[in-house]
């Protein structure tokens, strides 16, 4: 807020008839001369009541404070004690009579003024000076989501689930060890440390000192873990708490952090990397990752389309039990098809060239996370059925040593993220040498997801093109929330998608492109592990 506008709003008094105090009914209302005084001291707004000449009366923060009529010289104030001032803890209510109409009008619409100016001074404190109740985060994120997301990762089962991803572990590693001129000497801020893993990395690294923050009860088993290695332990200290409401008592050098979701962005805890940046890192320091791109392809993959589209096949039966269950057939459907699937899948799958989207996380602002709209151009290299959109992810950890990917493309060793694939329940044709353009337009929720909407075109080949073509367009919307973990099932893929009677049977492919024989299919399933979010749908 602007300092005139302070000074505009630094007092201002109303001639009341009376304040009846309502958690004190015993104690007898102030009555005339009495007035109600708004303030503004030393970035507290609050209203004062009391008689004209007594110094002595009561006061409500105007943060936390609302404003109700009961007549038309009668309002009631009510405070829920949460705001700045904090002697008194409980919900406080007084009755506030006027004199005539005129004096009730005035006061109201001068108490929405002073309120509204509250609440911008309580939202625009220097950081850390917490006058809200509620964070940056409760703000954005439902309390059911948030309870869910912190109990999961507060579970040793999960955090070991990322430890044992070992492409992700060890490229994190890596690019510590490789930077240690990054890192030596330096404030580290650990954001989400969970098990408290890439700290001790960084103290390897020779950091000055490690604040680990973690804001589940992974926190107190981070504490055990980092007081049994004792020669690490001196430099780290675990706070517990979210990045968005802790405080620091010193700037950092470096932030490190592993805030991705499928997608990259699910989770949206890369929300909370860039506020941790803009609270605790200084202007030239660095962040491990620096950046990451989504990348996205068309793809082609009849044996996932028939599996999908047959799982609503229960819902076309008239004679369930004596029940025509067809009725919700369509319903069923929609649904099997708003589920992103998450699975490994054969890099062969892919239509044309992938194109990537760049999220640099030292200039982004948090708000450009809240929407994220992509346009998709691509070129068929053959002549195939689109199924949908296959996406990944890399980041890249600059270091001033050396420059480290951790990438989760299909091919590339398998980690805990998979892939995801968009499908669509209208496939679309395509040439070789056709284009295909689109949109992907992911919007955040408050369940610490994505609605994500899908659209992908494809002018028809032939004739008709050259007078402008005829489109083909086949849209979806998927939730990100609510993927389909596909990584148990077998990965039936041959080389190409036709029919090589022969080659089905005996040949097929895992994950890294490794031939395997099909008695191995079973042992490929225990070697599948759930991702990161599977239990809890995060
Ligand atoms: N850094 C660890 C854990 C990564 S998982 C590792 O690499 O193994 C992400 C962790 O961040 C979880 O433990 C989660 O509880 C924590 N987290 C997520 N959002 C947070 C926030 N806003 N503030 C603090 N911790 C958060």
């Amino acid at each position: 807020m602007e300092a005139s506008e302070t000074k505009k709003l630094s007092q201002k008094e109303f001639a009341l008839a009376s304040v009846t105090d309502l958690s004190s009914p015993s104690v007898s209302p102030l009555s005339s001369p009495v007035v109600a005084s708004f303030s503004c001291v030393h970035g507290v707004t609050e209203i004062r009541f009391h008689e004209s000449e007594a110094a002595d009366g009561f006061s409500f923060d105007l943060f936390s404070a609302q404003l109700f009529k009961l007549g038309r010289m009668e309002l009631i104030c009510i405070s829920d004690g949460s705001g700045s001032s904090k002697e008194n803890s409980f919900s406080r209510g007084v009755i506030i009579k006027f004199r005539n109409e005129k004096e009730s009008k005035d006061f109201f619409d001068a108490f929405e003024e002073w309120r509204k100016d509250a609440v911008v001074q309580g939202l625009s404190l220097p950081n850390g000076t917490v006058l809200a109740n509620k964070s940056k985060f409760d703000d954005k994120i439902e309390a059911s989501s948030a309870k869910m997301y912190f109990h999961y990762y507060g579970q040793l089962l999960h955090q070991q689930n990322m430890l044992q991803d070992y492409v992700r572990t060890g490229t994190y590693y890596a690019a510590v060890m490789e930077n240690r001129s990054d890192f030596s000497g330096r404030v580290v801020v650990d954001v989400g440390a969970g098990s408290g893993i890439l700290s001790m990395f960084a103290a390897q690294a020779g950091a000055k000192h490690v604040y680990a923050v973690e804001a589940s009860e992974m926190a107190e088993y981070a504490r055990k873990l980092i007081a049994g290695n004792p020669l690490l332990a001196k430099r780290i200290t675990v706070i517990k708490g979210k990045v968005e409401d802790v405080e620091l008592p010193e700037k950092a050098d470096v932030l490190i952090s592993e805030p991705m979701g499928t997608l990259l962005v699910n989770e949206r805890m890369l929300e909370s990397y860039v506020i941790a940046r803009d609270r605790f890192l200084s202007p030239n320091g660095k962040m491990f990752p620096t950046l990451g791109r989504i990348h996205m392809a068309p793809f082609t993959d009849e044996f996932l389309f028939t599996e999908m589209a047959n799982k609503a096949l229960f819902w076309q039966q008239q004679n369930y039990y004596g029940v025509d269950v067809t009725p919700l057939y369509g319903s069923a459907f929609r649904g099997y098809f708003s589920q992103p699937v998450v699975d490994a899948f054969d890099p062969r799958l892919l239509v044309a060239p992938p194109m990537f989207h760049v999220i640099d996380f030292t200039q982004i602002k948090e708000e450009e996370f809240y929407e994220i709209d992509i346009p998709l151009k691509f070129t068929a290299s053959t002549c195939t059925r689109v199924h949908g959109l296959a996406c990944w992810f890399d980041v890249l950890f600059n270091g001033s040593t050396v420059q480290r990917w951790l990438t989760t493309a299909p091919g590339a060793p398998t980690t805990h993220w998979y892939q995801i694939r968009c499908v669509l329940s209208q496939p679309l044709h395509v040439m070789a040498g056709q284009e295909l353009t689109g949109r992907l337009h992911l919007v955040a929720h408050s369940a610490q997801s994505y609605t994500i909407n899908l659209t992908l075109s494809a002018k028809m080949w032939g004739p008709g093109a050259g007078q402008g073509g005829i489109l083909q367009t086949s849209s979806c919307k998927l939730d990100l929330k609510e993927p389909y973990y596909r990584m148990s099932q077998p990965q039936t893929y041959t080389v190409a998608q036709e029919p090589q009677p022969q080659q089905q049977q005996q040949q097929l492919l895992n994950p890294q492109g490794i031939e395997i024989q099909y008695d191995d299919l079973e042992e490929v399933e225990l070697m599948q592990q759930p991702p990161r979010d599977a239990g809890t749908q995060l």
